[in-house]
């Protein structure tokens, strides 16, 4: 039997953890992004998922030097004086038929022009509507403009040909907007990667079954495949393991046959914690089996090598998460959303703190960075947060009432109300 990896060494610090984890997220995207299968999806359904081809402009985008206002088109220079007064040679409306845009404007002559219209040639701005007034056949001008004011030139979006959208990116509305702007009814995106939620603990019953008196029902096969969906994998529920070697074992080497493994529960320190053992037994790499954070102390991350994988294209890489359900969801949230991103074909996101004044002051241990659950309240300046009342990792309903994390880094003891801290949304 192969060793534990040595206690204590590889407990690092927070920044250190999540150092290593977008390292190893780096080298997936450098070495299997081509590998990745990809699908064809209709627009409509292309929302939040990762682009897997170069959308290019198939025209000038806007196409025509487009008008931005309702008002008149017009030669800047005919407005040198004002109030100035100019011959209505037409009207063009958004859509117009090329025949009826006059050819030219001449000098001391305008057409009247609609928002979305194409400026005639021998206009250079447009004059809102609001400083003008018409005169029969004429229309008195009472604001002058500056060349190309409220007209947007033919290809000053895009050029015929340009790179719009690149490869990985997550489409969000604007990404799926373009596209609709260039005539991609579909796209080609990265299949979903699969992931496998392996729960473990004998106490650990279905949430259809009635628990027994000392029994547990699994929450954090749920509150996993929802962070999983959310981050753009498939989640795939395997069986409950038991704390028992060879059961464990079995479930382990089924879960590594999918994109990636994550594990809850069995990662402590207790008698029947068995998850590192077993993954020992396949001689897996730990990269850290432990990081300075609470929640989520005993945090394991690691890989298993060709041997075990029985996938050609399976990598490997697993999480141990802790079983304490708030453990559960914020180290997804730390640690695995950044790798499983990779393994979806895009870059990680950096996490992102916002910043609030404190309520009600905080005192505490130093030594370990804190997410710990919190409510923000309040819009714009007067945004507050304060921690919610909680009896520790395992406190779900508190975690539920909550809508964000107060993060208090190592060596702060004490925030006093009214300072700034760090908060992560969820
Ligand atoms: P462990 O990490 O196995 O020591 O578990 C820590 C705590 O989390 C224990 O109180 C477990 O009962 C609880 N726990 C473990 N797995 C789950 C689960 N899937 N759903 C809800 N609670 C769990
Ligand atoms: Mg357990």
């Amino acid at each position: 039997m192969s060793a534990l990896p040595p206690a204590g060494s590889t407990v690092l610090s927070f920044e250190d953890a999540r150092h290593v984890v977008e390292k190893q997220a780096g080298l997936i995207l450098a070495g299997h992004v081509q590998d990745i299968e990809t699908e064809s999806v209709p627009l409509l359904a292309a929302s939040d998922r990762v682009l897997a081809e170069v959308v290019i402009a198939d025209r000038d985008l806007p196409p025509f030097p487009r008008s931005t206002r309702d008002g008149y088109a017009v030669r800047s220079a005919d407005l040198f004086q004002i109030p100035a007064t100019l011959e209505v040679i037409g009207e063009i409306k958004a859509g117009e038929h090329l025949d009826r845009i006059p050819a030219d404007i001449g000098a001391g002559q305008t057409v009247s022009i609609m928002t979305g219209a194409p400026v005639p040639a021998g206009a250079d701005a447009v004059v809102m509507v609001e400083y003008t007034s018409p005169r029969g056949t004429h229309v008195e001008i009472t604001r002058n403009v500056a060349p190309g004011e409220n007209i947007v030139p033919r290809g000053a979006e895009a050029r015929s040909g340009a790179l719009l959208l690149d490869r990985g990116l997550r489409l969000n509305e604007a990404a799926i907007g373009l596209a609709a702007s260039v005539g991609k009814s579909r796209l080609q995106v990265y299949r979903r990667p699969r992931v496998a939620i392996l729960t473990t603990g004998d106490e650990i019953v279905d949430v259809e079954a009635t628990p027994g008196p000392t029994q547990i029902r699994n929450s954090n096969s749920y509150s996993l495949a929802a962070q999983i969906l959310r981050a753009g994998g498939e989640p795939i529920v395997l069986p409950v393991a038991p704390d028992e070697l060879q059961g464990l074992l079995n479930l382990i080497e089924e879960g590594l046959k999918l994109d990636l493994l994550l594990l809850t529960g069995g990662v402590s320190m207790g008698r029947y914690d068995l998850v590192e053992q077993a993954l020992s037994e396949l001689h897996a790499e730990f990269f850290f089996a432990g990081a300075k954070i609470q929640p989520g102390r005993p945090i394991v991350f690691g890989k298993c090598g060709a041997s075990v994988r029985t996938r050609e294209k399976a990598n490997g890489y697993f999480f141990g998460l802790p079983g304490n359900p708030v453990s559960t969801m914020v180290t997804f949230e730390l640690f695995v959303r950044p790798l499983l991103e990779a393994i979806t074909g895009r870059s990680p996101s950096k996490l992102q703190f916002l910043h609030a004044r404190l309520k009600k002051e905080i005192l505490i241990k130093t030594g370990l960075t804190r997410f710990l659950p919190a409510i923000l309240s309040g819009e714009f300046e007067k945004s507050e947060v304060e921690l919610v009342a909680w009896q520790g990792s395992g406190d779900i309903a508190a975690t539920a009432r909550a809508n964000c994390y107060i993060v208090i880094p190592p060596d702060r003891e004490r925030i006093a109300a009214g300072d700034w801290v760090a908060v992560m949304m969820r």
